[in-house]
């Protein structure tokens, strides 16, 4: 902050002022560097005047008293030369050799000009007009060396100016006024002059000072701007830049013996959900609270950095890193699987973790960073909550996985996929009364692939959208014919989270023209824990439009029947994987038979999906299932064999359906 100048004072010229230490060391900066020019003036000039003075008769004042003051002002001179511009002092050592100098100069002066006055009268004329035009000389260059500080320099000019003129408008009959009045004039002139230059003088050194200060507010704000770059604001944690600036550097000093260096790529699994269901801010909690866990569990010698949204990685520099890696990789995931409270929530998700480590060449830092990325995504592909460590198969995986998402969306534009149906029929009377529609890409160039190979990719990019859509209204156009008929389509919980999804249904069926009250939607159930509220909805408005909807997939997951019934659902398939050992007396028979007594019971009809065998059929039936779909009735087929399916299912022969005969109670086989 600049402060104001003192106001101008007679005082105020004369008084020594050394509170502001940075002004002060300015000037002792100064001035110090002329004491010694002083002194060599004050010792010349008094050699001077002894040269023409010099009286054997008269020795002490025309010799010892002058050599004496010249041995103490050359003592000084080599003193102040010594001392160079004072940083070694401290503000008050500072202080002290101001006001020091401040006194001494106007002994020095004083007495230079009183021993002049005191010889004066031995002198010749000649040696007498010497001697003024020394002291005068005396007097300027002293004020002059002195300018820095004001106050001696005022000092000096007054003092000597007031003996000087009082001195020589007396003596020799006032032969000397006229020089005494001179100097007056020009001890006037250099009064002025000092006050300016110390005014100008104080007020560079308050520039100075301020710019000084703006500068490193500049320095601390860029450093503070630098930091912000580099740092993740959310966690605190080095952010992406700062973590490849790391990179980089240890690439020039990377030991390129094996295992030195490894790389742990973390992604986490299910925070996206989490942030959609409970929001960005539970989200930002959860990713501080893990970037603290992960920071506790790290060594030092290991760097940690959030490098993307849920993603964060950690450099190990250590002679055994392999094997610090995998430990820390176990410490991680119990680290962030530990449960997170937020509000009166508490939010669980996992890691998929991916090392990388210079084990048999020496590697780019970067390069090992791109692998354990990569090792991670195999992680998170192969089931997520997993740890891998890179193998250089896993990049021709991921660009095959690459190489799919364009593919899908090349596919959609070009028409290589088509909708496949999957005859459903009643369990008691084996017609068909419903049909699953299910994805098709025949017409794929590099060939065809199922959906379990495509539809968690296309998810994963949002191309499930259009996909969906094309399903949705392919099926309904296709159905409309079949009065009756059943249609199910299955909606990925990526569809189902969009908030314009309904509105999109509702445009297909106006479109098509197909009856809501023959669409079903199939979902699955994880999407129901990730967010209850907008399934809750979302079924509803489903429900009203004249849809029902199923619930996948059961028993795959941990929901118990009591609990979806409160979801809406209408009808509940049973996962295949349930049919597994189904067989008389068996577990599974009694845990499907328990299943459908349940959802029966609470208005729900329950259909056994993956049917393959005729006894699976006849159990089911028994167990209570209303409705099956299998291979063992059909697989998925085109339209036209559907429609064929169809004919051929109304005019069936019973005896295709032996298992009607046994009693549909669902206690039966329990
Ligand atoms: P999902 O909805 O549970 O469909 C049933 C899957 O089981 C189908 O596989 C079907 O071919 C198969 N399946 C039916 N009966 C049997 C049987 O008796 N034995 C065996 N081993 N399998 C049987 P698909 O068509 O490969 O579809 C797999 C999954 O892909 C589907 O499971 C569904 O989750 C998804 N999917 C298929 N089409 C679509 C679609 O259009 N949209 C969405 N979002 N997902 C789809
Ligand atoms: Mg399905
Ligand atoms: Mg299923």
């Amino acid at each position: 902050m600049r402060s104001t100048l003192p106001r101008f004072t007679i005082s105020s010229l004369y008084r020594l002022e050394t509170d502001d230490a940075e002004l002060a060391r300015a000037q002792f900066r100064t001035f110090s560097k002329q004491m010694p020019l002083l002194y060599c003036i004050l010792v010349f000039n008094a050699g001077a005047i002894m040269w023409d003075f010099y009286n054997p008769e008269k020795l002490f004042e025309t010799f010892l008293f002058p050599l004496a003051m010249c041995a103490v002002a050359l003592v000084r001179s080599f003193w102040w030369f010594r001392q160079g511009d004072g940083s070694h002092f401290s503000d008050k050592e500072i202080a002290h050799y101001i006001t020091r100098t401040c006194g001494l100069a106007v002994i020095m002066t004083f007495s230079f000009e009183l021993w002049c006055m005191w010889i004066y009268k031995s002198g010749s004329i000649y040696a007498r007009g010497h001697l003024t035009f020394f002291l005068a000389l005396t007097t300027v260059s002293t004020v002059f060396c002195l300018m820095a500080i004001r106050a001696a320099a005022m000092r000096v000019a007054v003092t000597s100016t007031i003996g000087f003129i009082s001195y020589f408008s007396w003596v020799d009959d006032g032969m000397m006024l006229v020089p005494a009045v001179v100097l007056a004039f020009v001890s006037f002139g250099m009064i002025v002059v000092t006050y300016r230059y110390n005014q100008d003088f104080s007020e560079l050194v308050q520039s100075q000072r301020d710019l000084k200060t703006r500068q490193i507010e500049t320095e601390k704000l860029s450093e503070e701007n630098r930091q912000i770059a580099l740092t993740d604001a959310l966690s605190g944690l080095p952010n992406r830049r700062q973590f490849l600036t790391y990179l980089d550097g240890l690439e020039n000093q990377t030991d390129p013996t094996a295992n030195s260096l490894a790389i742990i790529f973390i992604d986490l699994d299910g925070f996206k959900k989490t942030n959609d269901s409970h929001g960005h801010q539970a989200g930002d909690i959860l990713i501080r609270e893990l970037s603290e866990r992960l920071q506790n569990i790290c060594p030092p010698y290991a760097k940690l950095a959030r490098v993307g949204g849920d993603e964060f990685a950690i450099v190990i520099e250590s002679v055994d890193a392999a094997d610090q890696s995998f430990a820390l990789a176990a410490k991680i995931h119990e680290a962030i699987g530990l449960p997170v409270l937020v509000d009166r929530y508490v939010l669980q998700v996992g890691a998929s973790v991916g090392i990388a480590i210079n084990a048999e060449e020496p590697l780019r830092p970067q390069e090992l960073l791109r692998r354990a990325d990569t090792a991670m995504y195999h992680a998170k592909m192969s089931g997520k909550g997993g740890t891998a460590l890179y193998d250089a198969a896993f990049d021709k995986g991921r660009i095959q996985r690459l190489t799919i998402e364009d593919e899908i969306g090349q596919g959609l534009d070009r028409g290589e996929f088509d909708v496949f149906y999957q005859p459903v029929v009643d369990a008691n009377s084996g017609t068909i009364v419903g049909a699953e529609a299910l994805i098709r890409w025949p017409r794929r160039p590099a060939g065809e692939l199922q959906p379990s190979e495509f539809i968690e990719i296309a998810e994963a990019t949002g191309q499930i959208h259009p996909l969906g859509l094309f399903v949705l209204e392919d099926a309904c156009e296709s159905f409309k014919c079949f009065d009756n008929i059943q249609l199910s389509v299955n909606v990925s919980p990526v569809q189902f989270r969009d908030p314009a999804f309904e509105q999109q249904v509702e445009t297909i069926i106006a479109r098509t023209g197909f009856p809501a009250e023959r669409l079903q939607l199939e979902i699955t159930e994880g999407y129901l824990l990730t967010d209850p509220e907008r399934a809750i909805s979302a079924i509803q408005n489903f429900k009203s439009m004249g849809m029902s909807i199923a619930l996948d997939d059961f028993g795959t997951g941990f929901t118990s029947i009591h609990y979806l019934q409160s979801y809406g659902f209408s009808h509940i398939k049973i996962d295949k994987s349930l049919l597994d050992g189904l067989g008389p007396d068996t577990r599974a028979s009694l845990l499907i038979t328990g299943a459908t007594y349940l959802a029966s019971g609470l208005d729900m009809e329950v259909i056994a999906e993956g049917v393959e065998t005729e006894d699976q059929a006849a159990l089911l039936r028994l167990a209570g299932c209303h409705k099956l779909q299998g291979f063992w009735f059909g697989k998925p087929m085109a339209l036209d064999d559907f429609r064929t399916a169809l004919i051929d299912s109304d005019t069936m022969n019973e005896s295709a359906f032996a298992f009607q005969t046994v009693p549909t109670n669902a206690n039966a086989l329990a």
